[in-house]
């Protein structure tokens, strides 16, 4: 485990950067070169940032660490989708996920440990809320991911789609989520730009609204899983906090702050029997027109299936159907590919599964 006490720099912001290493008697340049070596060159230790001098570097890391979190293991599926599971340096699980495709890559990133929503159909929800990540532990999943697919600072050959969809639930994590961003989306750092980024909610509705004003956001998805509160409610409990009346609301709200061009998403696991007729499909796209959202599309994800769970996927015709019904109704909607299910890396499938029989990289 690696220590606590030591501030972790990886979290702070350029001006937050600045003030520590005024603190500490050094010169204001250092501030710059040490946020390049973290989040440009993507160091993971202070003895690397040679431009530094040795005996600054020493003093740093009295005090502070460039790193909190520990690779335990990586599994790579057939599809070439990567899963990192590590650990906090209290010893929680953190997962991340690389997904390539030809003409782009996907970072999912978690920001929670665990998660503190009871959706019935997700396995991270079995974890509970372990605790919210700090905005460093954030940015270091990224780094992490991006040397391991590229070398340490290696170029990153298709730009970095970011996602925020793995294990925890964003909008409860507001601030260290909203400060990450920011951070990686510094031109001298990461320099993922929020437009890159797309950041999915279980439905915190004060935080849409929230979200929505925000001068420089990322995308938006919205899960909804079901198209009446009497479902919802047993699905997604958290509808009972807010309902979907109070959800639409605000994804009104939302849409007017939509960018030219730009749409939303609502994401909508397909359950087998549960939530996957026809009748539920009509149901689907009266909402939308009710709420005439226009500039929305629906992502239909076939539920990945674990043991620990009482749902199955869809039947593939009836995904079909759903999807038909939707768009003779003037609803966009796309049937989702799964990837990483063979790793426990698809949606929904994140639970700190640290099997040795899955296909591993050692580190
Ligand atoms: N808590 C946020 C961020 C997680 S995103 C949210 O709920 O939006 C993860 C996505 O995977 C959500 O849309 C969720 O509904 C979906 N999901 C959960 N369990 C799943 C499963 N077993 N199969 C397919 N998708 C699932």
């Amino acid at each position: 485990m690696k220590t606590v006490e030591k501030l972790h720099l990886t979290g702070l912001n350029a001006s937050e950067l600045a003030e520590f290493v005024a603190q500490i008697g050094e010169p204001k340049y250092r501030a710059k070169q040490i946020f390049k070596g973290l989040h440009e060159r993507r160091l993971l230790s202070f003895d690397e940032m040679t431009d530094l001098p040795k005996a600054f570097r020493e003093k740093l890391s009295e005090t502070a660490t460039a790193t909190t979190l520990t690779v335990e293991s990586r599994y790579v599926s057939e599809d070439g989708t990567r899963r990192f599971l590590m650990k906090t340096h209290d010893g929680l699980p953190v997962e991340t996920v690389f997904i390539p495709t030809d003409t782009r890559d996907t970072i999912c990133f978690s920001s929670q440990s665990g998660c503190p929503l009871k959706c019935d159909f997700c396995l991270t929800a079995k974890l509970g809320l372990l605790r919210n990540l700090t905005t460093g532990e954030i940015v270091e999943q990224i780094i992490i991911v991006l040397n391991d697919v590229y070398g340490v600072g290696g170029e990153t050959p298709h730009g970095t789609n970011l996602v925020g969809m793995g294990a925890g639930e964003p909008f409860l994590n507001f601030e260290n989520l909203i400060k990450a961003l920011d951070i990686m989306s510094e031109e001298e750092g990461l320099f993922i730009v929020p437009n890159r980024v797309t950041i999915s909610t279980a439905g915190i509705v004060p935080k849409i609204y929230e979200f929505a004003k925000l001068e420089k956001r990322p995308h938006l998805a919205i899960s909804l899983s079901a198209p009446n509160n009497e479902l919802r409610d047993k699905l997604m409990p958290i509808n009972r906090r807010w309902n979907i009346e109070e959800l639409f609301a605000a994804a009104k709200e939302f849409e007017k702050s939509l960018r030219r061009g730009e749409r939303f998403t609502f994401e909508y696991v397909l359950l087998g029997g549960v939530n996957d007729s026809d009748e539920q499909a009509r149901s689907l796209a009266n909402l939308l027109n009710k709420y005439d959202l226009t500039r929305v599309k629906i992502n239909l994800i076939p539920h990945n299936p674990a043991e620990q769970l009482d749902y199955f996927p869809s039947k593939t015709q009836q995904v079909e159907r759903f999807k038909e019904i939707l768009e003779s109704r003037g609803v966009d909607a796309y049937v989702r590919r799964p990837r990483g299910r063979d790793i426990y890396a698809a949606c929904g499938q994140l639970a700190a599964k640290n099997e040795p029989n899955l296909v591993q990289i050692t580190v």
